[in-house]
């Protein structure tokens, strides 16, 4: 299994400054790595939610050493607002999510990725919803075509609708493999990349609706924020970074005090796109709520 290192961690914790004390949440817990960042740095206590049960436990493991300063929470962060009410969480002293996927998820036995053949599953939350093989089976191939052209930007969404929607008349499309051979057919190799990688990305974003919802969630963490608090949000494409910046500028152009901390989104260093492959699309952005 591949290694998951968390991305712009210095810059996380420089925009949140968790010597202050007090609780963060970390939205998106994943393997633990942004929430060891804070509670090391000095974060007093930290809710951390993550939709993927798989990596709750393996947070559960790597913060055990922070004992009951942690409470992870398995649930989506677009229900933040009852979690933490659940949790008779007040304000908050700052929060951070780090949205897309983990190397977790993209490693072995997810369906997410078309490096291996494996069930076509791709969700987050393996506890609910349908799997990437039941949406696939059963969508029109109208919307097959919309869903890879509006969250794969794939210029060959039509072409690669109606090979899925041809091949699974001749049989149902189980696997990664299936998929990547029939959208590869479909697509023809133009540069670089895999000519799946589009298509693939946009079922990920589909089966678990990473794009719904964001400005809402974004609004109700900032809601809760204390006077002098941030949230951070990192984000790994142009279409779940819009909203993001959207929400950030209205908030900061409305009636509440707050102030945004990256007029620019914030990108990592040299180095570390150089180590590490999962932070060459992250961009950061922080808003706080001024004392
Ligand atoms: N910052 C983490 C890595 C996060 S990877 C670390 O340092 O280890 C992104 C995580 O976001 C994944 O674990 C994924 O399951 C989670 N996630 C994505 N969408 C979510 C949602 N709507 N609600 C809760 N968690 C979500």
């Amino acid at each position: 299994m591949s290694v998951h290192v968390p991305v712009l961690t210095a810059e996380i914790v420089g925009a949140l400054q968790p010597g202050r004390g007090g609780l963060y949440v970390d939205c998106t817990v994943g393997l633990g790595g942004h929430a060891r960042a804070l509670l090391a740095g000095g974060a007093a206590r930290l809710i951390g939610i993550d939709r993927d049960a798989l990596a709750l436990a393996q947070a559960g493991e790597a913060l055990a050493e922070f004992g009951s300063r942690v409470e992870l929470v398995h649930g989506d962060y677009r229900d933040v607002a009852r979690l933490l009410d659940e949790r008779g969480a007040g304000p908050i002293d700052g929060a951070v999510a780090d949205l897309g996927v983990s190397s977790l998820q993209l490693g072995e036995g997810r369906g997410f990725s078309f490096q291996r053949d494996e069930a076509l599953d791709m969700r987050m939350d393996t506890s609910q919803g349908p799997t990437a093989a039941d949406l696939i089976g059963a969508a029109g191939e109208r919307d097959l075509a919309d869903v890879i052209y509006r969250y794969g930007e794939e210029r060959r969404s039509r072409a690669i609708a109606r090979a899925v929607v041809a091949a699974r008349k001749a049989a149902p499309i189980r696997t990664t493999g299936q998929l990547a051979a029939i959208v590869r057919r479909a697509a023809g190799r133009r540069g670089r990349i895999d000519p799946a990688t589009r298509t693939f990305q946009a079922i990920r974003i589909w089966v678990n609706r990473e794009l719904e919802g964001i400005d809402t969630f974004v609004r109700d963490i900032c809601a809760r924020l204390r006077a002098g608090a941030r949230f951070a949000v990192v984000t790994f494409h142009s279409l779940e970074d819009r909203p993001v910046k959207l929400a950030f500028r209205a908030l900061a152009s409305g009636p509440e005090p707050f102030r945004l901390l990256t007029k620019k989104s914030v990108v990592p260093g040299e180095d570390e796109l150089c180590s590490n492959p999962r932070a060459r699309s992250a961009r950061l952005r922080a808003i706080e709520r001024v004392e």
